[in-house]
């Protein structure tokens, strides 16, 4: 419409993924309206942006619906703690988030006639015994354990957008992110790039759950960005799922190494009992999105993390100065 800006609604826009997304819209010349709990999420990841006069936060949680806006032009669900001490914190509560708010944002966009984007997870694919993971692979999830409550509820979410999609022609873009990392991740997150680097300029020992030959393929951040903006575009029809990652595949060891290497720190491995159902190996076929987006990766491992420590020492000296342990 001429006049008015393109209205994006960000749900978990105040949590790592969503502050970069939200800004990335603003750069874009989107209304942005970032809803958000605040579970793991923080005023300061948005804080720069909430004197732009395109930018709205409303704190909500979408486990209950929101009606706080006549005209919608597309969603974006990043709403769900994704580190798993978080998610399985109030586990009940993330099947909450994951299914009832999912409903709520397909409701939203039905009545809007609006796309909507669900930032899934490479966790749909579990212990996964096909590697690397392609989109047609069903998966190995173990629908009882701790982590259920995150990959189980996920799976309902791209089940929900599914069903929407053929039942009421909501146009739906699923997207199953791989490990992501980079600045505005929370300090006491506990995932493994968050802890490995505070652990390490802190000169703590770096926690290595079970032996280190679990592996994970780590994305930068702003290459994910790019990626989600690129699906958004995608025409009507194209639903996905598609993954985004990077493939370059890593052990957890390996990982430690290289952190101990590029922040210069003194750390030492510790080895800790690895938690139940911890996927042992993880690596996305993008295929996919290199022909259908036209997308891949473009920051290496090294590159991407020397600017998460950068991010994460700032954030430690910030934290020193105001006397506070964590964030
Ligand atoms: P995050 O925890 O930093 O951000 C999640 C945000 O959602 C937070 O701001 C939180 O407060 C908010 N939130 C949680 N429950 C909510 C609710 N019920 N109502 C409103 N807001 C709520 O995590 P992130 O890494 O930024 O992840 C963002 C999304 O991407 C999540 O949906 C996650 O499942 C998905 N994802 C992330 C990764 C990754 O490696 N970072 C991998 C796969 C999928
Ligand atoms: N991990 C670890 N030490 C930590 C945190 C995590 O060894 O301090 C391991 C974890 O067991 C898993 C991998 O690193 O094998 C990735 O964990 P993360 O929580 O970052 O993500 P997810 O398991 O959800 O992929």
């Amino acid at each position: 419409m001429k006049g008015h800006p393109y209205i994006s609604l960000v749900a978990g826009g105040a949590g790592f993924i969503g502050s970069h997304l939200c800004r990335r819209l603003l750069h874009e010349g989107r209304q942005v309206v970032c809803i958000d709990n605040l579970q793991t999420g923080s005023i300061r990841n948005i804080q720069p942006l909430i004197d732009h006069p395109l930018f709205q936060f409303v704190n909500h949680d979408i486990v209950q619906p929101y009606m706080g806006l006549e005209r919608i032009d597309e969603i974006y669900n990043l709403a769900c703690p994704a580190s798993p001490i978080h998610y399985q914190d109030d586990p009940i509560h993330t099947t909450e988030t994951c299914v009832i708010g999912m409903l709520n944002l397909l409701k939203l966009a039905q009545n809007h006639g609006c796309p909507i984007l669900q930032a899934s997870t490479s966790e749909v694919y579990g212990d996964a015994s096909v590697h690397p993971q392609k989109e047609d692979y069903w998966g190995n999830v173990n629908p009882i354990g701790l982590r259920s409550c995150y990959d189980i509820g996920k799976r309902c979410a791209e089940s929900l957008c599914m069903d929407f999609y053929r039942k009421h022609g909501v146009k739906v873009k699923i997207i199953r992110i791989f490990n992501t990392y980079g600045p505005r991740m929370a300090i006491g997150d506990g995932r493994v790039v968050s802890n490995f680097i505070v652990q390490a300029l802190r000169g703590e020992p770096i926690t290595i759950y079970g032996d280190g030959s679990h592996t994970r393929s780590f994305q930068y951040v702003d290459d994910l960005i790019e990626g989600i903006m690129r699906m958004m575009q995608t025409d009507d029809e194209f639903t996905g799922p598609v993954n985004l990652g990077n493939p370059d595949e890593r052990s957890v060891r390996e990982l430690a190494e290289l952190v101990i290497q590029l922040t210069g720190s003194k750390s030492e491995l510790m080895f800790l009992p690895i938690p139940p159902d911890d996927p042992h190996h993880r690596q996305p076929d993008i295929t996919m999105a290199k022909t259908v987006l036209r997308w891949k990766p473009m920051v290496p491992l090294d590159e991407g993390l020397k600017q998460t420590i950068e991010y994460f020492k700032d954030k430690l000296r910030d934290l020193q100065t105001n006397n506070i342990i964590n964030n």
